[in-house]
C-alpha cells in the first residue's frame, strides 16, 4: 500500500521523533489499514505504554489518524490508528527546512566572525571581540589565544546547506 515510503524515509521520521521503537511501529503500521494500540503492542512486542507514547507523538505531527469507537461490552473507548503516508513527505520536508535554517544561521556566524583559541581540550573558541577583551589570553586556562582557522568548518557547512537546498528544490 505504501510503496512510496521506503525504509530509509521511515528511519528518518522515526529518529527525528527520538524514539527507537518508532521504526518498528511505523514499519508495522505501513502494511495495515487500521489497527488498535492493543493489537500493535501484541504484534510488535512493544510495551503498550510505549506504543501509545509513540502514537501520540505521530498524531501530533498528523502522521497517523485516529478513529474512536466504543466497546459494546465494556463501554470503553477503542482507538483505531492509521498511518497517513501523504503526511510523511511533508513532515520530512519540514524537518529538513528546520535543519537548513539552523545550519544557515551557523554558517553565517562562522563566516562573519574571526575566532581565537588556546588549543586546550575542553576550552572553547572565542570571537575576536572576546579575545580583545581577554587581552588574547584564555579566560579558562590562561594560555595565549591564537587565531583559529574555521575555513574547513565553513566548507563543510556550505556543503551541507547546498545539499539541503537542492533536496528542498531551492536551488
Ligand atoms: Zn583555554
Amino acid at each position: 500500500m505504501l510503496s512510496t515510503i521506503d525504509d530509509a524515509t521511515l528511519m528518518k521520521v522515526a529518529s527525528s521523533l527520538g524514539e527507537d521503537e518508532a521504526v518498528k511501529l511505523i514499519d508495522h503500521l505501513k502494511n495495515l489499514d487500521e489497527i488498535t494500540d492493543d493489537e500493535i503492542a501484541n504484534k510488535t512486542g512493544i510495551r503498550l505504554n510505549s506504543v501509545r507514547k509513540i502514537l501520540y507523538k505521530l498524531y501530533d505531527h498528523s502522521l497517523v489518524s485516529l478513529r474512536r469507537t466504543r466497546d459494546p461490552k465494556t463501554g470503553w473507548f477503542i482507538f483505531h490508528w492509521k498511518l497517513q503516508p501523504d503526511q510523511l513527505e511533508g513532515f520530512i520536508l519540514s524537518q529538513k527546512r528546520r535543519v537548513l535554517e539552523k545550519l544557515s544561521v551557523r554558517l553565517e556566524y562562522e563566516t562573519n566572525h574571526d575566532f581565537y583559541y588556546c588549543d586546550t581540550t575542553g576550552c572553547r573558541r572565542v570571537t575576536f571581540e572576546e579575545a580583545v577583551e581577554a587581552v588574547f589570553h584564555c579566560n579558562a586556562c590562561g594560555k595565549p589565544l591564537a587565531h583559529s582557522d574555521n575555513g574547513k568548518m565553513i566548507t563543510v557547512l556550505e556543503g551541507k546547506v547546498g545539499q539541503l537546498r537542492k533536496e528542498l528544490g531551492e536551488q
